[in-house]
């Protein structure tokens, strides 16, 4: 398979550290409001992609980190705790925001069928190995003390910026409009490892360490929990582009001075969904959710389905009138295959010819995770001259990394035909019901009624006979 990485800037073929095994990190959401559809674009590629290696035969393990302290409004460690500007908007405690806004973000994620990872982790639970890697920094002076916070000391690298598109001198770091610049930085690009009381006094949740009663800055967590679950050689580390920088930068620099070797080779990095005045946000136009697309009548399966449609490192425009479009296209893509259902039942599986038609899929998918061409291999096997149970199998096959429930839904609508009676199950029920009533008829003597039912019900081409076993019925 090959994959984009962002850090040599080309498709790399995708070896893995140990052969048929695959580590893979995410960075988890800031807990401090519910997703918009636009993070979740996020969740749902990277979710592809650990389906699509498990698909293909690797043996996946993924972590994720929940950040329910040290993410501030700014990412280069200016502004507000986002934790804390939600607990205060919402006049609750850090912590009951971050367990409210947890459980919502993986309600989103089950409409979404978004698989929750192996390892979840939120940072707030591994305090201790956050504290020790700040102590083997400053060890290896990779880290500095100043004001009261410890800071990493980006000048000691020989590289910093990995991911090319950030220039040096484009960084001015602190020097944004309205951000005061911290004077505690020695080189503008360094970054918080741990805050004291020093700098935001008002912090609700601390945590005693060497260098003062404080907080972990954001960057921390991810090298800590990723390093604590998958040990030293990461595979894949996946976020959205906008934590390329400088999150993910920083990432590389604290764990590559930490271990003291390369830590992950393959960068995934999902591009985001606009708006057509630019990217989603929480704080800016509508605050699209899941919960607003169902309330407007959205399965979530078709935002997925819609996603799907467009390759991941593209930036995807959301517009209801492009989400009406993928949902009419779903529908009819489910209702192709629930067409399939009856003949499926009756025809049986080729194995040789399973394998030709999901091949076009699996090429798709390997060259770069192109799921927008294997949504076409998916209705290209619909094409197929196949039988119908082998292409009911191969989209079985094809819809266990999809995720659209393509199953599930054309079966619920396939409609169920009985052997006997040749008659689906809207008619059996009418029928049933107009057998009943003439049953009631006849045993009110009142025979004018019965028979008056009775062609009744041959007029809808459905014949009865009376046996001694009870009323018999089926098509003519
Ligand atoms: P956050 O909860 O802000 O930490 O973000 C969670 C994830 O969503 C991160 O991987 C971000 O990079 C990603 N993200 C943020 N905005 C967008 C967007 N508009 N489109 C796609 N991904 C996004
Ligand atoms: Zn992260």
């Amino acid at each position: 398979m090959k994959l984009y990485n962002s850090l040599t800037r080309q498709k790399d073929e995708f070896i893995p550290h140990e052969p048929g095994k695959v580590s893979m990190y995410t960075c988890g959401p800031t807990v401090y409001h519910f997703a918009h559809i636009g993070n979740l674009r996020s969740y749902i590629m990277e979710d592809v992609l650990e389906r699509y290696l498990r698909y293909a035969g690797y043996d996946v393990t993924r972590v994720m980190n929940i950040t329910d302290v040290g993410h501030l409004s700014g990412d280069s460690d200016d502004g507000e705790d986002k934790m804390l500007k939600g607990a205060k908007r919402e006049k609750k405690s850090v912590l009951e925001i971050a367990k409210f806004y947890t459980d919502a973000f993986f309600a989103d994620c089950k409409e979404l069928n978004i698989k929750t990872p192996d390892v979840v982790q939120p940072a707030t639970g591994c305090i201790d190995e956050f504290i020790h890697a700040i102590e083997v920094l400053l060890k290896k002076g990779y880290a500095y003390e100043a004001g009261g916070n410890i800071y990493f000391d980006t000048s000691k690298l020989k590289q910093y910026y990995v991911f090319n598109d950030f220039e040096e001198e484009d960084l001015a770091v602190g020097v944004r409009e309205g951000v005061e610049a911290d004077g505690n930085k020695r080189n503008k690009a360094d970054f918080v490892l741990w805050f004291t009381k020093s700098k935001f006094d008002d912090q609700e949740l601390k945590w005693e360490s060497p260098f003062g009663l404080g907080y972990p800055g954001w960057h921390i967590e991810c090298s800590c929990i990723s390093m604590k679950y998958l040990g030293e050689y990461l595979d894949i580390h996946c976020g959205g582009i906008d934590n390329a920088f400088p999150h993910h930068t920083n990432e590389i620099a604290q764990s590559e001075a930490y271990i003291g070797h390369e830590w992950c080779k393959y960068w995934f990095h999902v591009h985001h969904l606009n708006t057509n005045s630019g990217k989603m946000s929480k704080s800016k136009g509508e605050f699209l959710t899941v919960s607003l697309l169902k309330d407007k009548g959205y399965d979530p399966l078709a935002y997925r389905f819609f996603c799907l449609q467009s390759h991941y490192r593209k930036g995807l425009v959301f517009s209801y009138e492009n989400l009406d479009n993928a949902a009419v296209a779903y529908k009819k893509l489910i209702a192709r295959i629930a067409a399939l259902a009856a003949e499926a039942k009756k025809t049986t599986v080729d194995a040789a010819k399973l394998a030709e038609i999901k091949a076009p899929f699996a090429a798709a998918m390997d060259n770069d995770l192109n799921t927008s061409l294997a949504v076409t291999a998916l209705y290209d096997v619909l094409k197929t001259d196949a039988s119908a149970a082998t292409k009911w199998q191969a989209v079985a096959d094809l819809d266990s990394v999809l995720q659209l429930d393509l199953i599930a839904k054309a079966e619920a609508q396939a409609v169920p035909v009985k052997e006997e009676t040749g008659l689906d199950e809207a008619t059996t029920a009418w029928v049933e019901e107009r057998i009943a009533a003439r049953a009631a008829a006849k045993k009110a003597k009142n025979y004018a009624e019965a028979d008056a039912i009775r062609a009744e019900i041959l007029a809808a081409g459905i014949e009865i006979t009376d046996t001694k076993d009870g009323v018999k019925y089926k098509k003519i």
